[in-house]
């Protein structure tokens, strides 16, 4: 029950000076942060965190095929990416999702907490920062979606990335931290709920 996930404060939040109200959110739900640190990460770091597989790159391309029937954009994919494979478009935003990432620094943590891979997530909201709930940190501090960024070439600014599932957050977390910097406390919550 009691989970660990990787967050990631992309560089929107930094430039915005909203590290403070996000932590914030977190802690306040009872979430205990177990490693904390600020960074300007490189290419390298970046094209490891995000996944390589076809099926991924493929469903990053998917939500642009989606978008363009979704908002009725009336210029093709053909004519904005040369191409309608997913795969290729995938490719593509995945690219510029790496240069929004090394644009500034970004602050790095894993959070700690029961079922916190699903609550960390909804404490963020949807992934489209205009469909995501209000009350989420998404919903609240965010205005974007993915036809102006594909528009623009430029990956969706929606503040923060989180581990999707149980596997991304162990393999992220690998990645990120070294286990001697991952820290054990108790918070009141473990003392009067846990
Ligand atoms: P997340 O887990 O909610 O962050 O979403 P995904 O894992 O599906 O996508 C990773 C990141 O890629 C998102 O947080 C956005 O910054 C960006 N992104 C996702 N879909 C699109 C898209 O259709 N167009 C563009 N430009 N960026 C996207
Ligand atoms: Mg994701």
């Amino acid at each position: 029950m009691i989970e660990r996930t990787l967050v990631l404060l992309k560089p929107d939040t930094v430039k915005r000076t909203l590290i403070g109200e996000v932590i914030r959110r977190f802690e306040s739900r009872g979430l205990k942060i177990v490693a904390l640190e600020m960074i300007h990460p490189t290419r390298e770091q970046m094209d490891a965190h995000y996944p390589k597989s076809k099926e991924w790159i493929t469903g990053l391309g998917n939500n642009t095929v989606k978008s363009y029937k979704e908002f009725e954009i009336p210029t093709t994919l053909e004519e904005d990416y040369g191409t309608n494979d997913p795969y290729k478009i995938g490719l593509m935003v995945r690219e510029w999702l790496i240069n929004f990432m090394t644009s500034g620094p970004i602050v790095k943590m894993v959070i700690e907490g029961l079922h916190s891979i699903k609550m960390v997530r909804k404490i963020i909201g949807s992934t489209v920062p205009a469909f995501a709930e209000p009350g989420t940190l998404r919903g609240d501090f965010s205005v974007d979606s993915p036809d102006l960024a594909n528009a623009k070439k430029r990956a969706v600014q929606n503040l923060i990335h989180a581990s999707g599932n149980k596997e991304e957050a162990e393999q992220e977390i690998k990645l990120w931290f070294k286990k001697e910097e991952l820290h054990s406390y108790k918070t009141i919550h473990d003392l009067h709920v846990l």
